[in-house]
């Protein structure tokens, strides 16, 4: 097994259809160790059930806008694991009216908290879990097309996902010297609960279909098959990168 006995912390399981839960799950079925962060009650009594079908060891509270939830949770994998050798990172939020219409339309607080959940949380977790991260330990985040190019609606989140790129080179340059790698994989189009927010989602799906040069959409398996390879010693000198998991899909022009 790729990951026999490594510890995967994974943030950003909102329920079965969440990308984070696909990467759990392969995780799992390669002999990995998981806990779970969770941002809030609501979301912990989705989790707990997940965590228990998948073997978790534990969940903790994570609100990653929060740095003392940072500490605190990083206090309490320092107690029950000690160390941690993948570090998921599978979170993003900003405002429905954000995602919608012209992107210039957005507020400065919609920007800002979009950049904030979205980008500076992955920043955020690997300062605040940096003595934890085993040397050798790889780190990962999801990331869109909306990055790159304009997708309607996707908006302030492409530019957050443009944050969030930008921010893996630099972490990966920081923590590179330790062998710690960090990577993001940039996903196709998924049904999740985050998808939904996004005006016109569904119109997505057969755009993909028809243009991507695999003429399909992409599923969880997909990502979490990258994943595990990202996690795993296959990918030992990868880091920095943006691995696109989409059908081909961004490589295509007319
Ligand atoms: P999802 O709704 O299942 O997951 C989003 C997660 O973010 C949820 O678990 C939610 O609890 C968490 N979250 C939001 N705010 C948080 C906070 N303050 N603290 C901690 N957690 C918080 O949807 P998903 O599609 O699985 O999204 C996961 C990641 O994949 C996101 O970064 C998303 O942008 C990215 N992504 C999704 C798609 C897609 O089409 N679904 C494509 C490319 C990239």
């Amino acid at each position: 097994m790729l990951l026999q006995g490594k510890k995967a912390l994974i943030f950003g399981v909102a329920n079965d259809r969440s990308i984070a839960y696909g990467v759990a799950k392969a995780f799992k079925d390669q002999g990995a160790r998981l806990a779970f962060g969770y941002p809030g009650d609501a979301i912990r009594k989705r989790v707990e059930p997940i965590s228990e079908e998948l073997g978790g060891e534990f969940t903790f509270q994570c609100d990653v806008t929060s740095d003392e939830d940072i500490a605190a949770s990083a206090k309490t994998v320092s107690e029950k694991w000690g160390g941690v050798d993948i570090l998921v990172h599978s979170v993003a939020y900003a405002r429905q009216d954000d995602l919608k219409g012209r992107f210039m339309d957005v507020t400065r607080e919609g920007f800002a908290l979009a950049l904030d959940v979205s980008a500076y949380s992955l920043v955020a977790l690997c300062k605040g879990f940096d003595g934890l991260l085993a040397d050798g330990a790889s780190v990962m985040t999801m990331s869109y097309l909306g990055a790159e190019k304009v997708v309607p609606s996707y908006n302030v989140m492409g530019v957050a996902k443009a944050a969030l790129e930008c921010s893996v080179r630099y972490l990966a340059a920081d923590l590179g010297p330790r062998g710690i790698r960090v990577n993001s994989l940039s996903a196709g189009p998924l049904k999740t609960l985050a998808a939904s927010g996004i005006t016109g989602f569904k119109g997505f799906l057969p755009i993909v279909e028809e243009r991507a040069p695999l003429k399909r959409n992409i599923t969880q398996e997909d990502v979490a098959g990258t994943a595990v390879y990202l996690a795993s010693g296959l990918s030992s000198g990868v880091t920095g990168e943006v691995i696109h998991v989409d059908s081909g899909f961004s490589i295509m022009g007319i």
